[in-house]
């Protein structure tokens, strides 16, 4: 079976680890600084600070945002269900714009017709791996006073006009086991603003300046050393795998082009994509439903995955409940039918991908 994701993990992560645990000091400290500063390094942002996993990240920058509790966070209908959880979490509300089919991202336009006086701020997602039309949403934002906060879990280095997802508005990425950079569980957040980074630090560790000196009211959200140690040399090597997977993407387009009925993913000029997923659609024109289409991958060993089959809110927890706000988002509903993931992870050879081509030839009967 190749499945639809995979990790590597070398000897340098056995060594660090070892180190860590050799040194006796597994909570926050020496690792996890180090972490921040080779991200702070490589992201270009002039703040990182790390947290125990990317909902709590995204929970923290929305936190140090101080933002009025109750107002409304207008976000993408069409992502993992921590971008909404955060917000609950956060105690604000969760509103939705719609997406594009194309870069599956909120588009600027739906945001601007929802917000409205109650609306703090924007929080687009960065789907699959390719950023958010962020110039668009940076504008927009300082015009009308929002804050700006980017789910960036899914597309570490991934640029828009040349700077890169999460030096736009506060920044939250995942170390998740599956992400493009992983530790297994694990957050960082990014700003340029130095006084929200002095409240995430704060909001990460109980609201505590010095010892038993609270200034607010705040989480153990602290990485553990640990996970740095697995973090640092996935991230000296996420340039490489980012190479890999943009070779994978591109060999997966050539392979596939021109079967009616299914539409690839494309990358919007001005923008790069560092292809945590490669996700197709599979529209009505070709006459096969995704399902029928991943059953058949699955009969010939080819992992896949429907990321995300409803609009994120569409389940019986979140209707009626007081912090969110249901509207219709038609371009949503269609694509959450479509969609079906690929693999295309930097572990799988050519003749992976070639397999992977001839299995989805196949299902569409377009050999
Ligand atoms: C993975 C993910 C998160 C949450 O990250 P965890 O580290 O799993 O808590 C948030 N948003 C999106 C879009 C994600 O894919």
């Amino acid at each position: 079976m190749i499945p639809i994701s995979s990790v590597s993990i070398g000897t340098e992560e056995e060594e660090l680890v070892l180190e860590v645990l050799r040194s006796g000091r597994l909570a926050q400290g020496p690792m996890v600084e180090r972490l921040e500063q080779e991200f702070q390094d490589w992201a270009g942002t002039e703040h990182v600070v790390a947290v125990s996993n990317g909902t709590v990240s995204l929970v923290a920058a929305l936190e140090a945002l101080q933002l009025p509790r109750g107002s409304e966070v207008v976000t993408s209908p069409f992502t993992f269900v921590a971008t909404l959880n955060a917000i609950l979490e956060a105690g604000l509300t969760a509103r939705f714009g719609d997406i594009d089919p194309i870069d599956f991202a909120l588009t600027p336009e739906s945001v601007e017709s929802v917000g409205g006086e109650r609306t703090s701020a924007v929080m687009p997602v960065h789907l699959y791996g390719q950023g958010a039309d962020m110039l668009a949403f940076d504008s927009l934002a300082a015009s009308r006073g929002w804050a700006l906060v980017e789910d960036a879990a899914q597309a570490h280095g991934a640029q828009v006009q040349g700077r890169q997802v999460g030096s736009f508005g506060v920044g939250s990425f995942s170390l998740y086991a599956t992400k493009n950079l992983m530790s297994g569980e694990g957050g960082l957040v990014t700003t340029n603003d130095a006084a929200v980074a002095d409240r995430l630090r704060l909001i990460r560790n109980q609201g505590m300046r010095a010892r038993y000196q609270y200034e607010l009211a705040g989480h153990n959200f602290r990485m553990t050393e640990l996970q740095a140690a697995v973090a640092l040399p996935q991230l000296a090597r996420l340039e490489a795998a980012t190479k890999r997977r943009v070779h994978n993407a591109e060999r997966l387009s050539e392979g596939l082009a021109g079967i009616p009925g299914l539409e690839l993913p494309t990358v919007i000029p001005g923008r790069t994509h560092v292809w945590h997923q490669y996700t197709v659609r599979v529209t009505g024109e070709s006459g096969r439903t995704r399902e029928e289409v991943a059953d058949t991958l699955t009969e010939r060993g080819v992992g896949s995955g429907f990321y995300y089959p409803r609009p994120v809110y569409d389940y019986d927890c979140y209707r009626g409940h007081p912090q969110v706000v249901i509207e219709d988002h038609p371009v949503a509903q269609q694509v959450s039918e479509e969609v079906l993931s690929l693999p295309v992870h930097p572990k799988l050879s050519d003749a992976d991908l070639d397999t992977v081509i001839a299995a989805v030839r196949g299902a569409f009967d377009a050999n």
